[in-house]
């Protein structure tokens, strides 16, 4: 399938920037609440019009008082009675569940949905959005590995722009600007490598939790930090990329960059090479999301070429972090495939939190999920959904969750 991704591309900077409100899903994590930071800084420019959350009642009811959102959700039914009585009061709507999550998505009250849910979870709400005609900043790249096909095409038909939010997949975008009609020969993504870049399994063995979610350059949520330090993160950002970008796999390389300044290339035909580099911190591409195609003041640190110390590049070791091995099998397979690499990651990531598995037991269980699934070339949604849940049930059994 082919999509025409550039419609998603305008070069119309000379109009003034117009002021947009968004819908952030995940409000109480590491991507909304750097996004409240970016409104926060320019409010001229945005409103915060949604605010969702798992169970942090406390931090969503602080954020509603400060933002004054039309809606809230908490998706935890446990937590509905506090938040309701907190925000009733103010004139926000007050909504619960799996099913609030996707009734708020279809309000008119928004223009943009920052897409900042973890995990599957925020695949069914992003549909929603894109239906209604939202655009879409997206930071939950699960959404794209379980189901690019379907959102991307359903993208396509409603005329929404999917801006990626992920640091990598925004400096490929922001290569692209300006040059829609010149195909890609490759991209290259950058990957810091994680905590455990240049480490062996005789050593990864023994890693716990703890270790695994310290990032040495980034600071987010405890699921996508353990995907970092595995490389399932860069596994999984290769498969977004196809969707994203409608590439081959073969046109997707991953290099190691310890320092994260460089945070991803496009190789055009002519063999030139363009980069987007920057210290690491998420709210520029949250930022350039929101904003585009316009780029707004920032007081954020700038980066020093001469103070900064030498930026190097190595190849993957995908025979010790054997998840990208994984990813890079699902992305060449295709169908539900990374659906279901995507389900058994989940899962083994949770036993990982949960001190049930090892750090390379994840592997085990998510090649052991691979292996016994049924194959389906071309899903539909509904497929997706059965093979995400019969991926999740089996991984559970191989895990004891
Ligand atoms: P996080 O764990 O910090 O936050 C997750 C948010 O989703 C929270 O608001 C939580 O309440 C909500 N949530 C969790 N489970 C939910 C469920 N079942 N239903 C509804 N809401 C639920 O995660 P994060 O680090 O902010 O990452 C969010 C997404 O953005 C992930 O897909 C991640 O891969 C992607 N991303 C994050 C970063 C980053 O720097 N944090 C960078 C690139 C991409
Ligand atoms: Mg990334």
């Amino acid at each position: 399938m082919e999509f025409d991704f550039s419609y998603s591309f305008t070069d119309e900077t000379s109009a003034p920037v117009l002021f947009k409100r968004i819908g952030i899903f995940g409000s109480t994590g590491s991507i909304g609440k750097q996004t409240l930071e970016v409104i926060r800084a320019n409010p001229n420019l945005f409103s915060a019009a949604i605010l969702t959350a798992q169970s942090n009642a406390e931090l969503l009811i602080e954020q509603a008082l400060e933002f004054l959102p039309a809606a809230v959700v908490i998706v935890d039914p446990a937590k509905y009675a506090t938040v309701h009585q907190a925000l009733h009061p103010k004139g926000i709507q007050v909504l619960s569940g799996e099913k609030g999550l996707e009734e708020v998505a279809l309000m008119p009250c928004y223009d943009m949905m920052m897409a900042g849910i973890v995990g599957f979870a925020g695949l069914k709400p992003t549909l929603k959005a894109i239906e209604s005609g939202r655009h879409i900043a997206l930071a939950n790249k699960e959404t794209l590995v379980v189901a690019g096909d379907v959102v991307m095409s359903l993208a396509q038909e409603k005329g929404v722009s999917i801006i990626p939010v992920d640091s990598e997949h925004s400096a490929i975008f922001q290569c692209l600007v300006g040059e829609r009609n010149n195909p890609i020969e490759k991209i290259i993504l950058t990957a810091s490598g994680g905590p455990f870049v240049g480490r062996k399994p005789n050593y990864l063995v023994n890693v716990k939790r703890e270790h695994a979610i310290q990032h040495p350059n980034w600071s987010m949520g405890a699921k996508i930090s353990i995907d970092s330090a595995s490389l399932m993160n860069k596994g999984l950002e290769m498969i977004e990329a196809k969707w994203l970008f409608d590439l081959q796999p073969s046109q997707i390389e991953v290099v190691i960059h310890p320092q994260s300044i460089i945070h991803s290339m496009v190789q055009f035909r002519d063999n030139s090479i363009k980069a987007q580099m920057g210290l690491p911190d998420m709210k520029l591409p949250i930022q350039y999301a929101m904003a585009y195609p316009h780029r707004i003041d920032n007081e954020f640190p700038r980066f020093n070429f001469t103070k900064s110390a030498t930026l190097s590049f190595d190849p993957p070791d995908i025979k010790t972090f054997r998840n990208l091995a994984l990813a890079i099998r699902a992305l060449n397979q295709g169908g539900n495939m990374p659906c279901i690499l995507n389900a058994a990651n989940e899962l083994a990531v949770y036993g990982f939190i949960k001190n049930r598995l090892g750090f390379l037991d994840m592997t085990e269980v998510i090649e052991r999920t691979m292996n016994n699934m049924p194959f389906i070339e071309h899903p539909t949604l509904e497929e997706y959904f059965e093979s995400d849940g019969e991926a999740r049930n089996f991984a559970a059994s191989l895990i004891n969750v």
